[in-house]
């Protein structure tokens, strides 16, 4: 698996761009945007509890990287809570807010498609329960001697690259979006 640090990161850092929409900063604090991105954008992997505690099974739909990290269930999860934070709001805000979010939970199953270790992902879910990797792979997970909390916590080497990216392009948006305002009130 990613990191937990790199899945709040890469979701965090995309959603930086939104700070300057004034739709969303009317419903939410600044703050709140990047935050709540990079929270669900970590959500996916709360499935690892299920073995734990509720004994899921590997071969299960609800086991670890399945149903969960699934795009059809995580733009269905993000439909939800965005209805519920922008009810009372416009269908422009709700929209606005529903793709901020699925698009920053969908960073998670497909930086895990990335990864060299762990069992694929239930990328086609409702068409099919294939477990898929992406083509490439230069995520590196640790074997099993790491310990579970730097394992899901400490951002590996291979990892860095994709936060800086997200950085680049999350700063650089925000950017952009400043500069085409400034230049718009002129
Ligand atoms: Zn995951």
């Amino acid at each position: 698996m990613a990191s937990t640090t790199t899945h709040f990161i890469v979701g965090a850092a995309l959603a930086l761009p939104a700070l300057k929409s004034r739709r969303l900063t009317a419903l939410l604090p600044g703050w709140a945007l990047p935050i709540s991105a990079g929270l669900l954008a970590m959500v996916p992997d709360l499935d690892l509890a299920g073995r734990r505690l509720f004994g899921i099974r590997p071969s299960s739909l609800l086991s670890h990287r399945g149903l969960f990290h699934s795009p059809f269930f995580l733009i269905l999860l993000a439909a939800v809570l965005a209805l519920i934070v922008a009810r009372g709001a416009s269908r422009k805000t709700f929209a606005y807010l529903w793709l901020l979010w699925a698009g920053c939970m969908l960073t998670h199953p497909l930086l895990d498609a990335l990864t060299d270790g762990g069992r694929g992902v239930m990328l086609l879910i409702p068409f099919a329960r294939t477990r898929l990797y992406l083509p490439w792979r230069p995520i590196h997970t640790p074997d099993g001697s790491v310990r579970l909390f730097a394992r899901a916590f400490l951002i590996r080497s291979s990892e860095i690259p994709f936060c800086a990216a997200a950085i680049v392009a999350g700063v650089s948006g925000l950017l952009l979006r400043k500069r085409t305002q400034f230049k718009k009130s002129l």
